[in-house]
């Protein structure tokens, strides 16, 4: 019958609904005791020089080493974290992480480069950004521009000032900013008359093109180049992955980018055998 049919379906829903709240409670237990059990760690991703491949910086990229399911990427458990406002725990395990890693490096003796952070849209609300990195620096003896916070277009939606006057200060201090997967959300361009933001990084979406859309690919990487040349911004382009997508930045100009075509995200001990020996100083 129809009240059958129409039973079925709500029952189905609540189980659905049900199944997904418990495996988010779930989930979310399981963070809470591999934070406390030390189970994250973070890859790190090279961002390179096109012509000559140089890794210009690093990106640490945050992994769940789970005793059961092996390596588990941010997707699975960042978006649970970010809805019960708990994020920023992680985050700020990932940057005391990537400081600790950068002074370790240093006392080796070896030539750092920049090492960029992820900083989710939360964070600008449950802490004091400012003082956490200046904290770190510091903690760990580092200087500022060893470290560039990524901050994704989609901080800009909500509280716009909280967002903005906290990327003022940071730039100020002299850390870096850069804005993640920029062009994929709305809030993107008039956002920059506003800030200080020295790197963009190109959503992984601009340089997907086929036959069909390669024009106006072209017209519009043209005119972000353009953009960013005159507001004195480094561009990363992400997700590069073909030869035949590095052949179009080198032809429109475009110098930096991140993606498998170069590296895959790193474990840090990979990422530590790229790093070469600074120069020594007589
Ligand atoms: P994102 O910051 O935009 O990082 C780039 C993502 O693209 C990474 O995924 C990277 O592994 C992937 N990727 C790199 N090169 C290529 C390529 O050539 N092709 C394709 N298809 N993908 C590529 P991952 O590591 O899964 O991270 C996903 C997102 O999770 C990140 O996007 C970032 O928004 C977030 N995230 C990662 N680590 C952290 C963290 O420590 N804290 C916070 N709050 N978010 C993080
Ligand atoms: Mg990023
Ligand atoms: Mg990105
Ligand atoms: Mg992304």
């Amino acid at each position: 019958s129809i009240e059958g049919i129409h039973d079925q379906r709500v029952v189905k829903y609540d189980c659905d609904m049900k199944r997904k709240l418990m495996s988010e409670q779930f989930l979310t237990q399981e963070i809470r005791q591999a934070l406390k059990k030390k189970e994250f760690t973070c890859y790190m991703q090279p961002k390179c020089q096109i012509d000559t491949g140089e890794v210009i910086g690093l990106e640490a990229l945050v992994r769940w080493r789970h005793p059961n399911d092996g390596i588990v990427g941010p997707d699975v458990f960042i978006p649970i974290l970010e809805r019960n406002r708990t994020v920023h725990q992680l985050d700020l395990f990932v940057w005391d992480l990537v400081c600790s890693q950068l002074h370790e490096w240093i006392k080796e003796g070896l030539h750092v480069v920049p090492v960029s952070v992820n900083v989710s849209r939360i964070d600008f609300y449950s802490l004091d950004l400012l003082s956490i990195f200046k904290g770190l620096l510091t903690k760990y003896d580092l200087s500022a521009d060893l470290i560039e916070l990524e901050v994704t277009e989609s901080a800009y939606i909500e509280d716009y000032k909280i967002v903005t006057d906290t990327i003022d200060q940071l730039s100020k201090a002299g850390f870096r900013i850069s804005i993640d997967d920029f062009g994929s959300a709305y809030s993107s361009l008039n956002m920059l008359k506003d800030i200080e933001v020295s790197v963009l990084k190109l959503d992984i979406k601009f340089i997907q093109f086929n036959r069909k859309n390669l024009l106006r690919t072209m017209a519009i990487l043209k005119a972000i180049k353009q953009m960013a040349r005159d507001l004195g911004q480094t561009i990363i382009v992400e997700g590069v992955e073909t030869q035949e997508q590095v052949n179009l930045l080198k032809q429109l100009d475009y110098h930096y980018a991140q993606g498998y075509y170069f590296y895959h995200p790193l474990t840090i001990e990979q990422a530590t055998c790229l790093l070469k020996p600074a120069k020594v100083m007589n």
